[in-house]
């Protein structure tokens, strides 16, 4: 066992009183006027002196524009961290802009920060400052006091009671209708020295069907349905999004259409965070070793056919989970290369077809005949991967395991190992045999309680080796 310290968010739902519910709005409009105010000073220098100002710079003009300007003499309603934290975002919205701009940030490219709008931007504010308690049902906040939670605190109330835990940040922020307040928390995390499972392997194809299809070590095919709350919703989202659109503009009764469209857009995020939690938390626990693939998630959204399912049920979510969840439970993932054809090889005879079209579910093998799954046939693509190519992983991928030192922070894939361009390590042929058995490639010895055949409790379909063709 290493203690880790580990950043972590702790998320509750507040029920505030409709005075609290009044300091909440105004903490978020004076977040909201910062930036603004920040952002104009920004631009203003920069016309001038080609440079804009860092957070310091705004928190120190701040501070003397509050006290000189009459018109702004309501800033002491609100808690000064409000004010000094939007300073802070807008300066990392700025380099982030500067880092986009020179193609040295990953992802979607960055735009130049905007002037937020109030009912159009997100109402939310960050307090860093102050006392920042929690316990039962109520959280205590600095300026704003004791605000009940819609649930209990107790699991963040116990660890900080015995010291595994410090708050380090709160974000108050409303999604349709309702406040919430995060906060972002230091732990102190046992991870185990080595996985439950030792040797347990699994191999995993983030799909378009399902939310995805791996293929074990033992052979047992593990298919997680995705929520797809999207779709399940989406005749309903459409009957009000209808609604919505006919109702004048500027209205009351528009907007409180567009209350009700935004409750159903948040309880569907919902659904579709609780799904992709479960099955990576079931993931880690389970297997020591989870080889994914490489997902240009960016580039997929900007595909219009894909967009819409994959923005739906979050890849680079599950990734960016699986990658902390393995470290947590003594595990490790491994992201194969981007490049890697894992759906376009042959997971019997090593052949790599030229072209696969995205509506081909089934794959079939020229060569030797194999018919299999589309996503099952990459999920074994991508575990031998692991078992063929393990010294060139480990050579390339460095250390998978955090040292004391590691740390592990929110909103990161920590220890990622990163496959090499591993052509090579494809599927091991199977000597001329059109029938394909899976269940013979384990590398390591596996500990008897998973047998071939085990059905996987949280998922829908599992499937026995040796069922191909
Ligand atoms: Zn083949």
């Amino acid at each position: 066992m290493a203690a880790v310290t580990v950043r972590q968010a702790y998320r509750f739902a507040l029920d505030p009183s409709p005075a609290q519910e009044r300091a909440l709005w105004s903490h978020a409009g004076a977040a909201r006027f910062a930036w603004n105010w920040g952002l104009a000073k920004c631009k203003e220098r920069h016309a001038a002196e080609g440079k804009w100002y860092g957070a310091g710079d705004l928190h120190k003009l701040w501070n003397a524009a509050k006290k000189a300007d009459p018109g702004l003499a309501w800033w002491d309603q609100n808690s000064k961290c409000c004010y000094q934290e939007a300073f802070r975002d807008l300066d990392r919205a700025l380099s982030e802009f500067i880092k986009s701009k020179k193609g040295k940030r990953k992802g979607k490219r960055h735009g130049f920060p905007k002037f937020k709008k109030r009912r159009k931007c997100k109402d939310s504010f960050r307090v860093t400052i102050g006392p920042m308690r929690c316990s039962g049902h109520i959280v205590t906040l600095p300026r704003l006091g004791a605000i009940r939670t819609h649930e209990s605190t107790r699991k963040l109330a116990r660890r900080i009671g015995n010291g595994t835990a410090r708050i380090l940040s709160a974000t108050v922020s409303r999604t349709a209708q309702r406040w919430f307040v995060s906060f972002t928390v230091e732990t102190e995390r046992l991870i185990p020295d080595t996985h439950a499972r030792p040797g347990s392997l699994i191999g995993i194809d983030l799909g378009v069907k399902t939310l995805l299809t791996g293929v074990d070590d033992q052979g047992n095919v593990v298919a997680v349905a995705g929520p797809k709350p999207l779709k399940a919703s989406l005749r309903k989202l459409r009957r009000v999004g209808r609604a919505h659109s006919r109702k004048t503009r500027g209205s009351a009764n528009r907007r409180k259409s567009a209350a009700k469209l935004a409750r159903i857009h948040a309880r569907i995020a919902n659904l579709r965070a609780d799904a992709v939690q479960k099955a990576t938390t079931a993931l880690a626990a389970r297997y020591e070793t989870i080889v994914a693939e490489d997902l240009n998630v960016a580039a997929m959204t900007r595909n219009r056919n894909l967009a819409r399912v994959v923005a739906d049920q979050g890849f680079g979510t599950v990734r960016r989970m699986l990658g902390y969840k393995t470290i947590w439970n003594g595990g490790r993932l491994i992201v194969a290369d981007r490049w890697y054809p894992s759906s376009k090889t042959c997971s019997g005879c090593g052949t790599v077809k030229a072209k696969l079209a995205l509506a081909e579910r089934t794959y079939r093998c020229d060569d030797c005949g194999l018919v299999l799954d589309r996503d099952v046939n990459a999920a074994i693509n991508l575990r031998n991967l692991a078992a063929s190519g393990s010294e060139r992983l480990n050579a390339c991928g460095g250390t998978v395991r955090p040292g004391t030192a590691g740390h592990v922070l929110l909103n990161q894939v920590p220890g990622t190992a990163h496959a090499g361009k591993t052509g090579t390590a494809a599927g091991q042929p199977v000597a001329d045999a059109p029938v394909f058995t899976y269940a013979a490639t384990a590398m390591h010895p596996v500990d008897g309680s998973c047998g071939a055949g085990d059905r996987v409790r949280w998922n829908a379909t599992s499937r026995t080796g040796s069922s191909a063709v």
